[in-house]
């Protein structure tokens, strides 16, 4: 049988998780905080539940799916396993720190792909000794229902790598999309600016919020307005992202609204704060 890990047990390891196990995949789920872990599992089981509701799972799965899924809160748990996923914490010193210990941990010919939303590919492959072995699997939130992995190469990846991972994405019932290392990919590259200038236009008084997104979900058929959607991801997700352009591709095309940055001092950091360009009921 498959075998992956996936590290860090958030918002995004228990989702994925839950899809490689939902696919017949043996999974260890890794995290240095064990109520972490107490949480992803209670959250899958949960998941599981709802997709029986609907009738998209058969009513015997989830105990299989939940069999099929091991916790552990030491790395060594990943050494059997031939894809590892990481999806720990976004902060470049523990992504080199995890990849540093997994190149060491994991068999020779296993894969070492990142989640990542927005640190280099190519720089977290050079903190191992395969980096032909390493690339992004970028999964969208919430991971059971979103459609897209954005397959990141790296400068390094290998041919074989990538057509492992994206036959990989496809078994699990997503759509891979193939794209090279750069600052943002393609998903961030392309949506934040969209997301930056509709916040220049709150600042300017062009319109409200809420006429902005209204004008973006009627007009454009987006399913979300750009401000509400900013809300959702975390208006400091949304600057540490456009700091990663700005600085990435040395463009000022990519600089950050300055309401952006007041908003994130004053603690607005949308829905997980109760308040960014819209109030949320905690
Ligand atoms: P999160 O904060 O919800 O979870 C991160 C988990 O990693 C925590 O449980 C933490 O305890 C654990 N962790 C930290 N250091 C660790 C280590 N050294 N070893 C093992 N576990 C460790 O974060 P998240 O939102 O799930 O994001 C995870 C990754 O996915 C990030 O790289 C993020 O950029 C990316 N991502 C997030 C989203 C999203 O919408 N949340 C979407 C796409 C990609």
């Amino acid at each position: 049988m498959s075998r992956a890990a996936v590290i860090g047990a958030g918002t995004m390891g228990n989702g994925i998780a839950h899809v490689f196990a939902q696919h017949g995949w043996s999974v260890t789920l890794i995290d240095t905080v064990p109520a972490a872990l107490e949480k992803a599992t209670a959250t899958i089981r949960t998941n599981l539940d709802r997709q029986v509701k609907k009738g998209t799972l058969a009513p015997e799965a989830p105990a299989e799916v939940l069999g099929r899924i091991a916790t552990a809160t030491a790395l060594e748990a990943a050494a059997g396993a031939s894809l590892v996923v990481e999806a720990a914490s976004e902060n470049p010193a523990v992504k080199f720190g995890v990849f540093e210990q997994l190149d060491r941990i994991a068999g020779p010919e296993a894969i070492l792909a990142t989640n990542t939303s927005s640190i280099s590919i190519t720089e977290i492959a050079a903190r191992t000794r395969r980096p032909g072995q390493v690339i992004g699997m970028h999964f969208m939130n919430p991971v059971p229902v979103m459609q897209l992995v954005e397959v990141i190469r790296g400068h390094a990846t290998t041919d074989a790598t990538t057509r492992m991972v994206m036959a990989t994405a496809a078994a699990l019932g997503k759509t891979p999309v193939e794209v090279n290392d750069y600052p943002g990919f393609v998903s961030n590259r392309v949506l934040l600016p969209m997301i930056n200038e509709a916040i220049f236009c709150v600042m300017e008084g062009v319109a409200a919020p809420d006429a902005i997104d209204t004008v973006m979900k009627l007009g454009m058929a987006h399913p979300m307005g750009p401000l509400a959607l900013a809300d959702f991801i975390g208006l400091d997700v949304c600057l540490a992202i456009l700091e990663v352009l700005h600085k990435g591709l040395g463009d000022d095309k990519y600089r950050a609204a300055p309401l952006l940055r007041k908003m994130v001092a004053a603690g607005y950091l949308g829905r997980k704060s109760g308040r960014g360009f819209y109030e949320y009921a905690k």
